[in-house]
């Protein structure tokens, strides 16, 4: 039995796990970093018996730790006030507007939400039966899970702060023009289908119908596009669904005995689920097949590489047919003989709602676009969340 205090950390990033482990008298103390990034008010609100207000911190590293070792100032992907708790203020507004909010995503969301917050009268145009965007596909990604906190925590500011939520509602250009004040485009992206000879074929999918829609996979599938989704989607094909917890230690070579210096034992090795083949147009470096956090980009390349995945640059899209799918590498023909072609080929920006200038901006000074709909990057969530949020603070 120790005779110190004993303090828990990492991953305690709800009043839950918090109260579970001092009533199982697991620890003495509880110690919390990150969460307090993606919620000052933490504390307070777990008082308040209000945890489902809390803005829950998703573990994805990308705004605290990656900006730690990239010597950016820290901040938080699901708060942006984080450490610019005096430069970005949402102050009560002294001219109340009517402002359409197009698309919830985390653009939207955040805009729509803020924006209602500090007075304004928002009405938020969804296209789907639900809120989140591409967020709902992050959340289908093993690792990922905790992004469905995200959706919690709009949901729950959506009602706080009286954002009228119209659900299924793709908006026209007309209704928007029609009786409000200012209109923010946060329509997000769409898959990017690339111009490859058989493209059409019934094996190939779109990362939205394997994650979004569950269309089945085959055993061999190649994976075109090497950037976060591509491995996102090595991810989500090569995991178990639902794995226990101790098959889980047994894969990462956890030891929970305190038998094991360093609690680290042999990992097990199990074959993989699926022989993937993740290709890129681009020569493969060092971080490909990493996904974009600095951080977590080696937890990645572990599962890759363990998996067996093919990881190949420089690779030429010939064509696809019944034979699969036919590339040129390293000046040579090959047939990769698989049953599905996985497309993770980029994105677009889904701008069909305003006219715009050369540079892309809006005509209209009422439309302001941001998230994915501005810049089709892959996986920024980050930037959605920030712009919206500066955006609703200055409307
Ligand atoms: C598998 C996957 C994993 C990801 N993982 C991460 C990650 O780890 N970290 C990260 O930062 N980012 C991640 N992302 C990316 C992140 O989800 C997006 O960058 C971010 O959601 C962009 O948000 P957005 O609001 O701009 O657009 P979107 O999420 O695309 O949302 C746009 C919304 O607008 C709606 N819409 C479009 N047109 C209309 C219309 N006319 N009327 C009404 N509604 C309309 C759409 O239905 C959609 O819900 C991931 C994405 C995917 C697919
Ligand atoms: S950036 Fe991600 S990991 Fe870091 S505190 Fe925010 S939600 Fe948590």
């Amino acid at each position: 039995m120790l005779k110190v205090p004993v303090v828990a950390s990492n991953r305690i990033n709800t009043p839950e796990i918090a109260e579970d482990i001092l009533a199982k008298g697991d620890a003495d103390l509880v110690s919390m970093a990150r969460p307090l990034l993606a919620d000052a008010d933490f504390v307070n609100k777990a008082a308040a018996a209000k945890p489902e207000s809390i803005n829950t911190c998703i573990a994805c590293n990308q705004a605290c730790l990656d900006h730690a070792f990239s010597l950016e100032r820290v901040s938080c992907l699901v708060n942006p006030r984080a450490c610019h708790e005096t430069e970005l203020v949402y102050l009560r507004t002294q001219r109340k507007k009517r402002i359409a909010v197009v698309g919830a995503g985390m653009a939207g969301l955040s805009c729509a939400t803020v924006a209602a917050e500090r007075g304004h009268d928002v009405t938020l145009f969804e296209a789907s039966s639900q809120i989140g965007g591409q967020f709902v596909m992050a959340a289908a990604v093993p690792g990922k899970e905790e992004s469905r906190k995200t959706i919690r925590y709009f949901t729950h500011e959506i009602k706080r702060t009286g954002v009228k939520i119209e659900l299924s509602h793709r908006a026209t250009k007309e209704e928007l023009d029609a009786g409000f004040d200012e209109i923010v485009i946060a329509t997000g992206v769409k898959p990017r289908v690339p111009n490859i000879a058989g493209v059409t074929h019934p094996k190939v999918l779109t990362y939205a119908q394997v994650l979004q829609h569950r269309a089945p996979v085959g055993q061999k599938v190649a994976i075109i596009g090497a950037g976060g989704i591509g491995v996102d989607m090595c991810e989500f094909l090569l995991h178990e669904p639902d794995i226990s917890l101790d098959a889980w230690l047994d894969e990462w070579g956890v030891d929970l005995t305190s038998s094991v210096a360093g609690g680290l034992r042999e990992p097990e090795h199990r074959a993989p689920r699926r022989e993937l083949w993740l290709l890129q147009r681009k020569p493969a470096g060092k971080r490909m097949g990493t996904g974009p956090g600095r951080t977590t980009g080696w937890v990645h390349k572990r599962v890759l590489e363990r998996s067996n995945v093919h990881m190949m640059g420089d690779v030429e899209y010939v064509r696809i047919d019944d034979e699969g799918l036919h590339i040129r590498h390293e000046d040579a023909p090959h047939v990769l003989a698989v049953d599905n072609v996985i497309l993770c080929a980029g994105q677009e920006s889904v701008r069909d709602l305003f006219a715009a200038d050369e540079r892309g901006r809006p005509t209209d000074p009422r439309f302001h676009v941001i998230g994915g709909a501005d810049v089709a990057t892959e996986l920024d969530a980050k930037r959605a969340i920030k712009q919206g949020a500066e955006l609703a603070a200055r409307l």
